[in-house]
């Protein structure tokens, strides 16, 4: 009876309807002249764990509301463990970690009746206008992906590669799908959140139980360090992309997922995906919004789950690895007594390459201090406006004026509206007269 009344642990903050599958990370191309992590090495096969949720819903509401989706990657390193935890859109909502908490807010429940209120959400959007790329990208068709199969993920931040010779690289990774791009309409959305609720979960799970294993292809962007400076957008703004054309794919290797859970509080409620897992060859970008999930991750977890879940099987490395958490640095953990081992490798004797660019990282300071410095062509509304104009075709422009037509007229206030309609005219001035006309004739 003890046990029944303290086996529940609190949900996710966000992210807390979701659900995950085990499976297999092979290296499948030669980026050894990027990093020298070792899951990156040609022809290298890792243990890997993935977590999709929605992010604004409860552990118990439906999978196929309008949402950015989690895409969390736990890789079993033979250097412990290395975590990336993307999302299935290429850029974020805010640059600055502060307004995080109050954009959760906006998106989750109103303190007085408990309901989600699509005021409290444009009223943060519009006063906002970093958030319209993310924004547009949401309102497009990607905004309600067919199923967790049938989307990409993508690191979103820049991240930092090194190599043998201690060259530094900035990269952003992407994650695209081999099931190929597939989207709900907001019609479909509504009707499945009404009939199965887990459509997402069950689809992923009868998946695999059926033997057919989704799989992406990973390809990476890479900034050479030295242009960052200059480069025309910000490099480390989460709200932008880089361009294509700028920065190329690079195919690096393949995500397969082919094992569903057995016991899913223990192995996927309790995974805990933290960025500050890093390995050697890998490691964090100035993005301010990336060094604040480094503390809020593992912090959550704290809160969630007790100072010692990384010894939970799930997030346990599987090599014997040192760290600054539980009996740490000064021990070496047995390979056969995981559980107890927590993780990361440090020590300058352990690994003198690493701290050597750690050194000339910091005479690199002012990289982190500029970090949001405006590049000659930085803005908040070039890459909406792009997104539309150049990647959208006609009919999937008219669905993004229906679906923000169809949300606006959910509760949303005078004043709000008004600035609604600027928000999206500064976007695209065609699209926000779209808009303005349709809400007008709702
Ligand atoms: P490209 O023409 O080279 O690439 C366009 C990108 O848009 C592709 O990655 C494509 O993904 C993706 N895309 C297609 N339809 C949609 C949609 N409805 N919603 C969201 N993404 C979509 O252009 P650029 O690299 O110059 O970028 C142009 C714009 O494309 C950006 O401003 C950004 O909004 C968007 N975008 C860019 C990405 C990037 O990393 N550069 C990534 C994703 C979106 P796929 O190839 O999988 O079909």
């Amino acid at each position: 009876m003890a046990n029944f009344n303290r086996e529940r642990i609190p949900e996710r903050q966000p992210h807390a309807k979701g659900a995950g599958a085990f499976g297999r990370f092979e290296t499948t191309a030669d980026v050894t002249g990027w990093t020298k992590a070792a899951l990156f090495q040609p022809g290298v096969v890792t243990e890997a764990v993935a977590r999709f949720s929605t992010v604004a819903g409860e552990r118990g509401s439906p999978d196929t509301w309008r949402d950015p989706r989690g895409f969390a990657l736990k890789f079993y390193t033979s250097e412990g463990n290395y975590d990336l935890v993307g999302n299935n859109t290429p850029v974020f909502f805010i640059r600055d970690a502060m307004k995080f908490q109050h954009f959760i807010r906006s998106q989750k429940r109103r303190a007085d009746s408990d309901l989600r209120d699509h005021d409290m959400q444009w009223d943060f959007w519009t006063l906002s206008p970093e958030s319209a790329h993310q924004v547009t990208w949401l309102m497009g068709d990607r905004g309600i992906p067919r199923t967790w199969r049938h989307m990409n993920g993508y690191s979103s931040h820049t991240y930092m590669w090194v190599n043998e010779g201690g060259e530094r690289f900035w990269v952003k990774y992407h994650f695209k799908t081999d099931q190929g791009i597939e989207c709900l309409t907001q019609e479909e959305g509504d009707r499945l959140a009404g009939s199965d609720g887990d459509f997402h979960r069950r689809d992923l799970f009868a998946s695999i139980a059926a033997g057919e294993f989704p799989s992406w292809t990973l390809h990476v962007q890479v900034m050479p360090f030295a242009e960052a400076r200059d480069y025309r957008f910000n490099p480390f703004d989460l709200t932008k992309v880089w361009p294509h054309r700028d920065y190329p794919l690079h195919e690096v290797g393949r995500l397969t997922l082919d094992r569903n859970p057995t016991d899913f509080h223990t192995q996927i409620e309790q995974a805990a995906f933290e960025p500050n897992n890093l390995v050697p060859g890998i490691g964090l970008s100035p993005d301010k919004m990336l060094l604040a999930r480094v503390f809020a991750y593992s912090d959550a977890h704290r809160a969630r789950m007790g100072v010692n879940y990384r010894q939970i099987p799930v997030n346990a490395p599987k090599v014997p690895v040192h760290s600054y958490s539980k009996d740490g640095a000064m021990r070496v953990q047995p390979v056969s007594d995981p559980v107890y081992a927590p993780n990361s490798k440090s020590g300058p004797a352990a690994d003198p390459a690493r701290y050597a660019y750690m050194e000339r990282w910091e005479a690199d300071g002012e990289f982190v201090h500029a970090a949001y410095t405006l590049h000659s062509e930085d803005d908040d509304w070039t890459q909406a406006g792009t997104l539309i104009r150049d990647v959208m075709d006609d009919a999937a422009r008219q669905r993004l004026v229906s679906n923000v037509v169809g949300h606006l007229q959910k509760g949303v206030s005078a004043p709000v509206l008004e600035r609604a309609v600027d928000y999206w005219r500064r976007i695209d001035k065609e699209t926000g007269d779209r808009i303005a006309d349709g809400v007008a004739d709702g």
